[in-house]
């Protein structure tokens, strides 16, 4: 996968980019001690009443690690072009997925608190470890076996129950270990993003762009754009291209079908 073109390529990134099994490498590690690495952080957190992990993401963690946006792909133009990098399910055909496990933050979350929302646990489709995947501790314990045709169906169902897919990365967007189905109300790197503009998250490559003429101003996808990049102005639809993350949710929202992506490169210089 290339970087975003708005990524600011360091020398690091480039020694990266000349020997990607590095990269490969450091993503799994951390992919596998992410849990142990969350948790450490939580807990300083709540202990001493502070913001470690948001400290740790603005100043040390931005770039590094974080969530790469990544639509399901449906309802494309015809003239959209999806690289097989960027197309959700071609991920999932070309890894060697075996198991799903628990999302952390929900798991988190309700466990300290009354759930904020009732989407389900296991949702983390770890597409970087394959068969070894079994042998990480924490990830084991919780973890479901399943076919790829199953994680198919649970994009959909995510899709549906309005939860943004994002690729979880690290070192760079480049490498990615796990792909998450994000709530606003407990992901901890989406709410974050929406409560205190945390850096973490990257846009995916696309922006929804809307039919006026199938558009029955019925208001749904304004209501489930968690990016407010929809408005009513003087009655007509408006999109803030900017705000835009380009997550499809509002297609699958739009009961008109009246909604679609598009690159978003023949929009907006970046
Ligand atoms: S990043 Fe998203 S899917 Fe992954 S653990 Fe957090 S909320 Fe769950
Ligand atoms: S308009 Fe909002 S819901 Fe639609 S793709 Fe953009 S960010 Fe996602
Ligand atoms: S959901 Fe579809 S029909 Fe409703 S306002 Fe949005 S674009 Fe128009």
């Amino acid at each position: 996968m290339k970087l975003p073109a708005t990524y600011n390529n360091t020398i690091l990134d480039k020694i990266f980019q000349k020997f990607p099994i590095l990269g490969k490498i450091l993503s799994t590690l951390f992919g596998a001690l992410e849990l142990p690495f969350l948790e450490f952080f939580r807990r300083i957190d709540t202990r001493f009443h502070i913001e470690s992990m948001e400290f740790l993401n603005r100043r040390i963690l931005k770039g590094r690690w974080g969530g790469r946006v990544i639509p399901l792909n449906i309802n494309l133009y015809p003239e959209t072009c999806f690289s097989p990098t960027e197309e959700i399910i071609e991920i999932i055909k070309r890894s060697n997925i075996t198991g799903i496990s628990y999302c952390y933050c929900r798991n988190i979350q309700r466990s300290t608190s009354t759930p904020n929302c009732d989407h389900p646990l296991y949702t983390c489709i770890h597409v970087g470890f394959g068969k070894s995947l079994y042998e990480i501790p924490m990830k084991s314990e919780n973890l479901k076996k399943v076919s790829k045709d199953e994680v198919i169906q649970l994009l959909e169902e995510c899709d549906e129950r309005g939860l943004v897919h994002q690729l979880i990365y690290f070192p760079n967007p480049q490498f990615y270990y796990v792909i998450c189905n994000c709530c606003p109300c407990c992901c901890v790197l989406l709410s974050k993003f929406l409560k205190q503009g945390s850096p973490q998250m990257i846009k995916s490559e696309f922006i929804a762009i809307t039919d006026d003429s199938l558009c029955s101003k019925c208001g749904n996808c304004i209501e489930w754009c968690y990016f407010n990049a929809r408005e009513f102005h003087k009655d007509s639809l408006m999109l803030n291209i900017e705000k835009c993350f380009g997550c499809g949710l509002c297609i699958s929202k739009c009961p008109n079908k009246a909604i679609k992506l598009k690159r978003k490169s023949k929009y907006i210089l970046q």
